[in-house]
């Protein structure tokens, strides 16, 4: 669809890499894994470092180490024999220098450097036994055709595609980069010293210096907006048209609710009512919620996403919670009905478990409204389960479900409510890139009586102090996760790590060691963790499934193997599985040294911080936008030409511009609005476009 609307400007972006020339299927696969499938990818693949050919040195001048662009007469050709590489012989009026292949055909080399021709080589200067030579020059030309080896762009690489290949295509991409009408605002070109886009992608190919490759210059910038703007542009157009949708006001009597609370082992913190406040007003509003709950790990989110179901079921409708995983899922039916009980209300588990007649069981009771509040996995959009009324659906560590799935579960409603919740503090910027000004709710302070957790780096060789701290405190009644981390390519190779893990420390400590993995049936899995968190087993070794939202109070160690191999942001879901209880935690790092760079700044950032919206800015820092929460699975958008560590205000600027724009000419009918269709089609926005009334 989007293919038939696309602007006709655009064609030769939009074809296959391939259209290149020199570009077949076999390259064409290379290409497509690089930069993507269409020509427009190869623009948004900006050079990461510069060559300069610019040093023309004479033969007896030219400095060993540089990359050197010099004019010689072919000589002679010395095949070569055994392992001494092939060598051709060249001069100029100054000395005499060597060009050394190794593994070359000869009569390819001939035919490149014929002898008594002349011949502008270029390439790294060595010498070698009193002798100047150049090894596998990276150019070999003829005097004429030599003018243009000034400075080139270096690209990224993958295998298969050699720099010259890549740059070649990079260049004839930029060919078909047609003139486009200017989608900015004038008075912002203006301020900032922009050109327009067709100059810009130019220059930001072809840099001159090591200061062009900056993020800050004019052409980057300008570049990183119109990838910006086209992105806040399509979000505020498709929630323009998700606010046109009918939505449902749902303001219960609060009696559920009521009861609830006041059967509750605490009082629900500040931080909690105020979230539940503009839960309830937006659900009591006629438009549909969209709402983020973010809340650090023991933050206490299932007590809000309760309430706000209850609201829900006041009204005699139903509500869904969805969690990633089964065990994430029975625990959220154990809190829920310990918490719910004073309610007596119908309360359904649907995961990929039940089975048969009891599985048929529980899809009658959702179906007949039975069941007000059914928790589960992924099994909860299958096509075979209806709702009678499903008006509320919270789903609990979003980054785990694509959009689709979220799109999926509201389907399963008529203008059903979301709320999304997340352990896993987003930056602000992120967020906006994934959905605009998403509402959004805090629970930034944690329930009172929580204790800090101490947290230490020791490397792995130490294993033997680890040991001893693991004694004592087992002599104190502890509960210790030990995690090994999936990393291998193999998930067996991580298995095995793990069960030696396992073996390793039941030599030790004996039977109270368990061990959970990934590759357990889920039965299984839930006794031994079960174990854990009513006795039997008081270490429990475990792959990164406790990942998420596991509750065990009574755990107050967690020692994390290699944790220099998990990113920021996991570490501090993982760490946040102790500190749940009034009882100091600790939290013991090891790590293999010697660590990088990046390592190193992680690791101290665990140590210093227990702040999860802080650790997740310095997780942006250090990694850029496109990897955090590994956002490709998140429904977050990866940026390829803004860096959100750099750009952060041209995403203000952009927001507030496409804002601007929708405000005067909702349905991009003028000039402009015209461009900006063209904007929304080159970043591929397409979608957008369809809510256009005229789309
Ligand atoms: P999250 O899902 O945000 O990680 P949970 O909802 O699992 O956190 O809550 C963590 C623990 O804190 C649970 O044991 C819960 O019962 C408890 N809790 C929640 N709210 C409060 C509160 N206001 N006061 C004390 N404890 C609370
Ligand atoms: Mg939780």
């Amino acid at each position: 669809m989007g293919e038939r609307l696309r602007p006709e400007v655009l064609f030769p972006l939009f074809a296959p890499v391939t259209a290149l020339p020199g570009i077949g299927p076999r390259l064409g696969k290379l290409f497509e894994k690089l930069t993507g499938p269409a020509v427009v990818d190869l623009l948004w693949h900006l050079p990461t470092a510069l060559v300069d050919r610019r040093y023309r040195p004479k033969v007896h001048e030219a400095e060993a180490g540089r990359i050197a662009t010099i004019r010689l007469r072919v000589d002679q050709h010395l095949p070569g024999r055994g392992n001494r590489p092939y060598r051709v012989r060249c001069h100029d009026e100054t000395g005499f220098l060597h060009l050394v292949f190794f593994h070359v055909k000869g009569d390819y080399l001939e035919r490149l450097l014929p002898v008594g021709a002349t011949r502008v080589v270029s390439g790294r200067v060595e010498h070698f036994n009193n002798e100047v030579q150049i090894a596998h020059p990276d150019h070999v030309l003829a005097p004429e055709e030599a003018e243009h080896l000034t400075v080139e762009p270096v690209y990224g690489l993958t295998a298969g595609l050699s720099p010259r290949i890549v740059q070649k295509a990079i260049a004839a991409a930029l060919d078909r980069a047609p003139g486009l009408p200017e989608w900015a605002d004038p008075a912002l070109l203006r301020r900032e010293g922009w050109t327009g886009w067709r100059e810009a992608l130019r220059r930001a190919h072809a840099p001159e210096s090591e200061a062009d490759l900056a993020p800050a210059t004019p052409f980057r910038r300008r570049l990183a907006y119109d990838e910006l703007l086209a992105n806040q542009l399509a979000i505020a157009m498709v929630r323009a048209h998700t606010r046109r949708l009918p939505g449902r006001r749902l303001a219960g009597d609060g009696s559920l609710r009521r009861s609830v609370e006041a059967a509750l082992p605490f009082r629900l913190t500040p931080a909690q009512n105020q979230a539940l406040a503009e839960i309830f007003a937006d659900m009591a509003a006629p438009h549909r919620m969209l709402r983020l709950l973010q809340g650090d790990v023991g933050s206490g989110k299932t007590v809000v996403a309760l309430m706000a179901m209850l609201a829900a079921i006041e009204c005699g409708a139903q509500a869904a919670l969805m969690a990633p995983t089964e065990i994430l899922c029975r625990q959220h039916l154990a809190t829920i009905e310990a918490l719910a009980a004073a309610a007596g209300i119908g309360i359904v588990l649907l995961t990929g478990r039940e089975k048969g007649r009891a599985r048929q069981a529980i899809l009658e009771r959702i179906a007949s409204g039975e069941a007000q509040i059914v928790v589960g996995t992924h099994a909860l959009f299958q096509d075979e389960v209806a709702f009678r009324d499903l008006a509320l659906a919270i789903i609990d560590e979003q980054h785990r479900f694509g959009v689709e799935q979220r799109v999926a579960l509201a389907a399963k409603g008529g203008a059903v409510d979301m709320l999304v919740m997340t352990a896993t503090p987003i930056p602000r910027t992120l967020l906006m890139t994934a959905y605009g000004d998403l509402d959004a709710s805090f629970l930034r302070e944690k329930p009172a009586g929580r204790r800090p957790i101490a947290t230490r780096t020791i490397p792995l060789e130490r294993l033997d102090e680890v040991v001893a701290a693991l004694r004592r405190a087992f002599s104190q009644g502890a509960k210790v996760y030990w995690i090994c981390p999936l990393v291998a390519e193999s998930e067996a190779v991580d298995l095995a790590a793990a069960e030696s893990r396992h073996a390793a420390l039941a030599a030790i400590f004996g039977a109270r060691v368990g061990l959970v993995h990934g590759r357990m049936k889920g039965a299984e899995k839930d006794r031994v963790m079960a174990a854990f968190a009513e006795g039997g087993v008081d270490l429990l070794v475990a792959t990164t499934v406790v990942e998420v939202g596991v509750d065990v109070p009574a755990a107050t160690v967690i020692v994390i193997e290699h944790a220099e191999r998990f990113g920021l942001a996991q570490l501090h879901q993982l760490r946040g599985r102790v500190g749940r209880g009034d009882r100091p935690s600790s939290c013991l790092l090891l790590y293999a040294p010697p660590l990088g760079e990046t390592a190193k700044a992680r690791l101290r950032i665990m140590r210093e911080s227990e702040d999860g919206f802080r650790i997740a800015e310095e997780d942006l820092r250090l990694r850029g936008g496109g990897e955090v929460l590994g956002t490709r699975q998140s429904g977050i958008p990866e940026l390829r030409l803004a860096d959100l560590a750099v750009h952060q205000e041209l995403l203000a600027t952009a927001r507030d511009d496409a804002r601007l724009v929708l405000l005067r000419d909702p349905e991009l009918q003028s000039e402009r609005g015209a461009a900006l269709r063209i904007l929304l089609y080159l970043f591929q926005r397409d979608a957008a476009v369809r809510y256009l009334r005229s789309g």
